[in-house]
This record gives C-alpha cells, sequence and structure tokens, in this order.
C-alpha cells in the first residue's frame, strides 16, 4: 500500500502491481481494410460506423442473391446487384470518406439460369478502376431455391478465375462453414432468427459425404489450379476451423477470418489468433461480412483489434492482417 492514496481505506489502486503497464495506444487510430463487406447493403449509420471506428477502406461486395426479388435468379437480376453497387459507390465514398470498392461475383447459392450471359459481361466491369477483385463465389454443397450441379458450379468458379487471372485481379472466395448445432431446432418455419432467409427453401445437398464443406473447398482450388491462377491472389474468406489447416499446408492462398456475424457462424478473434500463432500474420486478413440480411457487426473489426492484443498477438502482426496484406492483395489505402 502507498501512503500517496488519500483514499479512507485501501482500495485497488493502492495494491496495483509497481510495473509500469504498457497498452497498445497505437491501436486506438489503427486504420483497417476490411475485405469483404456489403456495405452497400447497410443503412447510412451502419457506413458512418465503419468510418467512426476507423475504416481506411472496404471491398463491397456485389453478388447473391439475396438481394435478388425473384426466384428462380436470372442473369439480369445479378446483373443488376453489380450496377445499383457502381451505381452507389462514389456516393457512399463521398459520404464517408473511406475508400469503397467493388468485389463482382457470381455466387453459386442459388442456381443462375444462364450464368454465361454474366459470365460474358464481366469482362467489361473486371476493367473499371473500382473493381479490385472478383466474388464472392465458390462451390457451394447446397443452394436455395434451385440446386446447382457440383461440375456446373465448379466450371462457372473457374471460369471466374481465369477472368481474374486475366484481369491480375484477386479472387474473394466464398468458403461454406460448418454451422454450430445449438442443440434445438426452432419451431417449423422460423427460419433462423437473424438472418433473413427463407430456409423452407433450401435445397437438398449436391455434395455429400463426411465433410461437404471441405470439400468444396478442395474443388475450389481444383478450379483455381485448372484456370492458371496464383494462390496468391485468392482469398479464402470464412477462413475457419474446417478449412484452415488445409489451405495453409495445401495452399499459398490467404485466409480471411468473418468475424462480423460470429453468432452464426463461430468464428472469433480467438480463432485468428490462434491462426496467427501456429501459422504467422502472412496469409491473414479479417473481414465482417456485414450484411443487411443479417445481425452483424459494423465496429467487429474494430473490436477484433483489441481482442487480438488481449489474446497476445503483437502490434506488429495485428497490423500486418487487418492493414498490410489486405492493401498489398487489393491495392488499397496506397
Ligand atoms: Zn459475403
Amino acid at each position: 500500500m502507498t501512503s500517496s492514496h488519500p483514499t479512507k481505506r485501501p482500495t485497488d489502486a493502492a495494491h496495483l502491481d509497481e510495473r509500469r503497464t504498457e497498452f497498445p495506444t497505437d491501436l486506438l487510430n489503427l486504420p483497417w481494410i476490411d475485405v469483404h463487406n456489403h456495405a452497400h447493403t447497410l443503412s447510412w449509420e451502419d457506413r458512418e460506423r465503419y468510418a467512426l471506428s476507423g475504416c481506411r477502406s472496404m471491398v463491397m461486395v456485389a453478388s447473391g442473391y439475396h438481394w435478388t426479388p425473384y426466384k428462380p435468379v436470372r442473369a439480369d437480376d445479378i446483373r443488376y446487384l453489380w450496377d445499383d453497387a457502381v451505381n452507389r459507390r462514389a456516393a457512399i465514398e463521398r459520404n464517408h470518406f473511406f475508400e469503397a470498392k467493388l468485389g463482382l461475383g457470381v455466387h453459386t447459392g442459388v442456381r443462375i439460369e444462364n450464368p454465361d450471359e454474366l459470365l460474358d459481361a464481366m469482362a467489361d466491369y473486371c476493367a473499371l478502376d473500382e473493381v479490385v477483385a472478383i466474388g464472392e463465389t465458390g462451390v457451394t454443397p447446397s443452394q436455395h431455391v434451385s440446386s446447382w450441379d457440383v461440375d456446373h458450379q465448379q466450371a462457372v468458379v473457374q471460369a471466374q478465375m481465369e477472368l481474374a487471372d486475366d484481369h491480375d485481379l484477386p479472387v474473394i472466395l466464398h468458403t461454406p462453414n460448418q454451422s454450430g448445432d445449438s442443440g434445438r431446432s426452432y419451431r417449423p418455419g422460423m427460419g433462423i432468427p437473424g438472418y433473413e432467409k427463407n430456409t423452407t427453401l433450401g435445397q437438398e445437398p449436391v455434395l455429400e459425404g463426411d465433410n461437404p464443406a471441405l470439400e468444396a473447398v478442395k474443388l475450389d482450388i481444383e478450379a483455381m489450379r485448372d484456370a492458371g491462377l496464383d494462390d496468391r491472389q485468392v482469398v479464402a474468406s470464412h477462413a475457419d476451423e474446417n478449412n484452415t489447416e488445409y489451405l495453409m499446408s495445401e495452399t499459398d492462398c490467404y485466409l480471411s477470418y468473418t468475424i462480423g456475424h460470429s453468432w452464426l457462424i463461430g468464428v472469433t478473434a480467438a480463432d485468428v489468433a490462434d491462426a496467427i500463432d501456429e501459422y504467422g500474420p502472412e496469409r491473414i486478413m479479417v473481414d465482417t461480412d456485414c450484411a443487411n440480411v443479417l445481425r452483424t457487426d459494423p465496429f467487429a473489426l474494430k473490436r477484433a483489434i483489441f481482442e487480438l492484443y488481449r489474446y497476445g498477438i503483437d502490434e506488429d502482426a495485428i497490423r500486418k492482417v487487418v492493414l498490410e496484406n489486405p492493401r498489398e492483395v487489393f491495392g488499397l489505402a496506397e
């Protein structure tokens, strides 16, 4: 107990370790990049939250059936999603000051009736300055509304990887997660609270076996090799316990851990810290995947920065995964 404390009786202040505790004050203002979100579908206030918490750049991904009103989905519906994002991107930058770029892709979560029409149009979009990535895309074990056989899915993924190679763009891979099991299901017709998806329209799986989520990733990697796309141009988003070891040991791809909806897929900053401990920060990123159809948190990446530090990750490694790796791969924040 030090005599310098005028408190009536001893408080915690009298019991503090004499060693000076260093806090990572640089992390308070460390800029960060979110390489996978759907921020153009969020509210203005949510995008402001990105800015308030230090987001420097983001890749807004315009692919995926969630935002098309029609079922089944046609090429034109996806084309509309691309055009909507192209249309609004500059206004988003002007409003919030962070750099907002685009990822455009053909996702395989639902079968698209005439995908070739999209693939044909895609080359011209790839030439746009604001398009910094292709995706998200990747073989999906089961579809919504209308199933898509695995060979056709893989062909659509590979065609996009060939385009990425032609245009020197990275691909954001959607790797499927094994969702956590609470041990109890909801009433029929309730769906998953927090996820605006009509689960009654889920189709029978097209990929079977013990581990379809990992099999899907292996098919993506096969497509990457057949397309001649460099591993370092592929960012496997939604990295998790199920696919980390395979991706780290069998490929040179980047792994991006999605931490904006941990309640759904179970991935948290602790998983990112474990991966950094085991493999180093060189091939790791973190993304939020924030979207209006999901309960997601625009502050998730900023929170993860502090969590990584608390879990023992050093500041240089944190900077590498939230800023430097994305900057280099996507050409952002230069
Ligand atoms: Zn996404």
